[in-house]
């Protein structure tokens, strides 16, 4: 299974790209396990909505 560190390093990166199907799955796997990583991937989504409504606010 993916560290929390590599977990972390999907999370963002799916920010900017789609994941592959098999970093999809890795990440999913780990998140089915991790509480932690459940949590920050919680908190990554709720703060690209922030950014997402505050840059169609702004431009
Ligand atoms: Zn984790």
């Amino acid at each position: 299974m993916i560290s929390c560190k590599e977990a972390t390093r999907l999370a963002s990166i799916q920010l900017e790209r789609k994941l592959s199907l098999w970093e999809r799955i890795e990440f999913r796997v780990h998140l089915a396990f991790c509480t932690g990583c459940r949590r920050a991937e919680k908190q990554f989504l709720f703060m690209r909505q922030a950014m997402g409504a505050w840059m169609s606010r702004h431009d």
